[in-house]
């Protein structure tokens, strides 16, 4: 086991946020983007970066931002249904 940080507590990060933390997130579980309420849905994948349906969200390649507000993945926070 590698070093494994402390939860968020809230300082930097929203309660819920992704924060970069695979482990937080299934393979369907949609993110919200926290500047503009962009929904990434794995089910739909993402036609601006030509991400195929069914793709996790922690699958999107490093350089995937937001389509529509150039957000950065660690800005997006995670959707519960
Ligand atoms: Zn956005």
């Amino acid at each position: 086991m590698t070093d494994q940080k402390p939860e968020p507590d809230g300082k930097g990060f929203y309660a819920g946020s992704y924060g970069g933390n695979d482990e937080k997130i299934g393979p369907k579980t949609r993110l919200e983007c926290k500047i503009c309420w962009e929904i990434y849905d794995p089910a739909l994948g993402d036609d601006y970066w030509q991400i195929p349906a069914g793709t996790a969200f922690f699958d999107l390649p490093d350089h995937w931002t937001c389509p529509n507000c150039d957000g950065k993945k660690d800005e997006f926070m995670v959707v519960k249904d």
